[in-house]
C-alpha cells in the first residue's frame, strides 16, 4: 500500500497560476465520483484540474446512507454486475482508509410477511458473501427467534421469526471524499472548491476544450483548458448538458433521501439493522457515536437542487416504519434531533417507480466531446472512476496509457493496517486523552474522523486556550487543522462535511460556533461582512436540519 505525507491544502491554487496551464483533464464536481477521478488520472500522470461549485462533497456525497455496502436489494432485483463490483470494492475501500470505513454487522430481522423468507435470505446471504468474497467469521449467520431477540432485543417480537446476520461496511461519506480530494492533490492534482463552472470553451471542430468558471466568493470569471473535460456534477449533470447543448437521449431522474438522527438512548440497538416497512420498502437504522440514524425515503425529486430539505411528510413515513418495527420506542417527531436530505441522480426509465431504478453508473460521451457520468453507489466510487480514466485515455493517443492503480493508494498519510489497529489506536488514544480533559468518545471520534492526522490535531490542542471546555477547544484545533489541510473556507464545511458534527453531535455546535467562526475569520481573512454571511449560513443549516418543511422548497 503506498502512503504519503499531508500537503497543506488549504485555498489552493488560485486563477493566476492556472491560466497559463493546459490541463490534460478537467472534472466537474467534487463529489465521491469527482474526486475518485482526480485521483485516479493524477495518480496516473495527469495533469488534472478538479473544481466544484460550492464544497468538496457538498451535493450527495455528503448525505447518504454512509455504508459502504454490496446493495443486498439489488440482488434481489437480480443486478448481478452491481452486486458483485460493490461486494468487491467493499474490502478494497476498507483496506484504503481502515479507520473511515469500519465493518459492520447487520442484522436483518425476518418477520411474518416480510420482504425477505428465512431460505430466500440464507440463500440470497449466501450468494452475496460469495459474490463480495466475504471469508471466515464475517460470513452470514442465520439466527432463530431468540437469537435475533438477544442480538436486539427492541425488535417486534409479535412478528419476529429469526434473522440473517452478515457483514457490511460504514463509512463517513463526506470524510471520505475529502481524503480522497486530499490522496489526488498530494499526487499533483489542483482542486478549487467555491469555483463553479458556468460555461465550456469549444475549439474550431466544435469539441469541448475548457470551461469557463466563476469563483463563488469574489465573483470573478477565468477560464481554464484541458484534453478532456468529465462531468461528474451528479444531480447537477442534466445541467451540464444543457449548457453543453447535448441533452438527449437518457436523462436523471433525480430521487431524495432523507434521513432522521435521534440520541442513542431512543432507540439504543447494539447493531445496524436493515428492516421491512409497511409498503414493502427496507430502511436502515444505523447506530454511530452518540445517535442513531434511520433512512431512508426514495421519493421523486423535482424541488430546489441546491437547498433540498426533509419534509414533516418525510419525518412521519420513516417515524411510522421505525415504531413498526421497535414498537416499544414510541418515536415521535420532538426526539428527532437532526436530519440530513439528498438527492440521488439515477437514470430515468420509463414506468419505473423511485425504488425499482437502477443503481449502476451510465456514462454520457456527447458530439462535443464531453463525458459525463451519474448514477452509481458510493462504494463503486473507485471503479467508477477507472472506467472513466480508461475511456479518456483511449480517446486521446497524445496521452500515455498507464493502467489503474488506486487499489494500493492508501486515503491517508501514516494509513492503518487493519480495523485491529483502528481498535488498539482508539484504546491507546483513549488513555492518553483522559489526561487532556477529553472522553473516550473524543477517542473514537478522532480516530474515525481523521484517523492519526488526530495526531496534529492534539498536538494543536496543547496550544490552544486551556482555560476553555475541553471540547470547544478541540473544536479550534479541528478548525487550524481544516482550514490549513483540508481547504475548509466556511462554517459550513467545518461543522457539516470535515466534521459531522451537524448531523452526529449537533449539541456541540452552541458552545463553540463563536469562537469557531472568530478563528475562521483570523486563518481565513474575513472581513466583517463575511463573518456575519457566514453565520447567517449556519444558521440556515442548524435550521433545516432540526425543522420539518410543508412541502419541498423550488
Ligand atoms: P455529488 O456528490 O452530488 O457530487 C456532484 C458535485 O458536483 C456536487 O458537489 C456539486 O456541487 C458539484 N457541481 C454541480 N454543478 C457544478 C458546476 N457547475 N461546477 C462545479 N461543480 C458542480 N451509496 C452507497 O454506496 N452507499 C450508501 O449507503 C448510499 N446511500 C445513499 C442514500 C441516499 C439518500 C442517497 C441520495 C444516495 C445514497 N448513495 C449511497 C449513493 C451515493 O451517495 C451517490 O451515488 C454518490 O454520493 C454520488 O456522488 P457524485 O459525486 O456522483 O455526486
Amino acid at each position: 500500500m503506498q502512503s504519503q505525507t499531508l500537503v497543506p491544502f488549504s485555498i489552493n491554487a488560485r486563477p493566476d497560476s492556472l491560466k497559463d496551464t493546459n490541463f490534460d483533464l478537467i472534472v466537474i464536481g467534487g463529489g465521491v465520483t469527482g474526486c475518485g477521478i482526480a485521483l485516479d488520472a493524477a495518480s496516473r500522470g495527469l495533469k488534472t484540474l478538479l473544481l466544484e461549485k460550492e464544497d468538496f462533497a457538498a451535493g450527495t456525497s455528503s448525505k447518504s446512507t454512509k455504508l459502504i455496502h454490496g446493495g443486498l436489494r439489488y440482488l434481489k432485483q437480480f443486478e448481478i454486475g452491481l452486486v458483485r463490483e460493490t461486494g468487491t470494492e467493499r474490502a478494497i475501500v476498507h483496506q484504503l482508509a481502515p479507520h473511515l470505513v469500519l465493518p459492520e454487522k447487520m442484522l436483518l430481522p425476518l418477520i411474518e410477511d416480510g420482504t425477505y423468507g428465512k431460505l430466500a435470505t440464507s440463500f440470497g446471504l449466501k450468494v452475496y458473501d460469495v459474490l463480495a468474497g466475504v471469508k471466515g467469521k464475517d460470513k452470514r449467520r442465520m439466527l432463530n427467534r431468540n437469537e435475533a431477540l438477544s442480538e436486539e432485543p427492541l425488535l417486534n417480537d409479535d412478528i419476529l421469526k429469526g434473522a440473517g446476520f452478515y457483514a457490511e461496511y460504514r463509512t463517513d461519506d463526506a470524510r471520505l471524499t475529502i481524503e480522497l480530494v486530499k490522496t489526488a492533490v498530494r499526487y499533483g492534482a489542483q482542486a478549487m472548491n467555491y469555483t463553479k463552472v458556468v460555461d465550456f470553451v469549444y475549439n474550431d471542430a466544435g469539441k469541448v476544450e475548457g470551461v469557463v468558471c466563476e469563483d463563488q466568493h469574489s465573483g470573478e470569471e477565468w477560464t481554464a483548458k484541458a484534453k478532456q473535460v468529465v462531468s461528474a456534477a451528479g444531480p447537477w449533470v442534466d445541467k451540464m448538458r444543457k449548457i453543453d447543448e447535448s441533452l438527449e437521449g437518457k436523462r436523471l431522474h433525480l430521487t431524495k433521501g432523507v434521513h432522521v438522527v435521534v440520541p442513542n438512548e431512543k432507540l439504543p440497538i447494539k447493531h445496524s439493522v436493515y428492516f421491512d416497512v409497511p409498503d414493502g420498502r427496507m430502511m436502515f437504522a444505523i447506530p454511530r457515536g452518540k445517535v442513531t440514524y434511520i433512512g431512508t425515503t426514495d421519493t421523486t425529486y423535482e424541488g430546489d437542487l441546491n437547498r433540498v430539505v426533509a419534509t414533516y411528510e418525510d419525518a412521519k413515513y420513516l417515524i411510522e416504519a421505525v415504531n413498526q418495527a421497535f414498537p416499544t420506542i414510541e418515536l415521535t417527531v420532538d426526539d428527532l434531533i437532526s436530519n440530513w436530505a439528498g438527492l440521488r441522480p439515477l437514470i430515468h426509465e420509463d414506468g419505473k417507480s423511485p425504488s425499482e431504478l437502477s443503481r449502476k453508473d451510465e456514462i454520457f460521451t456527447s458530439d462535443t466531446g464531453l463525458i459525463s457520468i451519474a448514477g452509481g453507489k458510493l462504494t463503486g466510487y473507485r471503479k467508477m472512476a477507472q472506467r472513466i480514466v480508461d475511456i479518456v485515455l483511449r480517446k486521446r493517443d497524445d496521452l500515455p496509457y498507464k493502467n489503474c492503480f488506486t487499489k494500493t493508494i492508501a486515503l491517508t498519510p501514516d494509513s492503518f493496517k487493519d480495523s485491529v489497529e483502528v481498535a488498539d489506536y482508539i484504546e491507546s488514544l483513549s488513555d492518553r486523552l483522559e489526561e487532556m480533559e477529553l472522553t473516550d468518545y473524543h477517542a473514537w471520534y478522532l480516530t474515525t474522523i481523521y484517523g492519526k492526522q488526530a495526531e496534529q490535531i492534539l498536538v494543536r490542542y496543547e496550544e490552544e486556550d486551556s482555560s476553555l471546555d475541553a471540547d470547544v477547544r478541540l473544536q479550534l484545533a479541528e478548525v487550524w487543522f481544516t482550514t490549513h489541510y483540508e481547504s475548509v473556507q466556511s462554517l459550513s464545511d467545518f461543522f457539516v462535511r470535515r466534521t459531522g458534527r451537524l448531523y452526529f453531535d449537533i449539541h456541540s455546535i452552541a458552545p463553540a460556533k463563536d469562537l469557531v467562526a472568530n478563528t475562521m475569520q483570523t486563518y481565513l481573512g474575513w472581513d466583517d461582512t463575511r463573518l456575519v454571511k457566514e453565520q447567517e449560513t449556519l444558521q440556515i443549516l442548524v435550521h433545516d436540519a432540526t425543522h420539518y418543511y410543508e412541502e419541498e422548497l423550488v
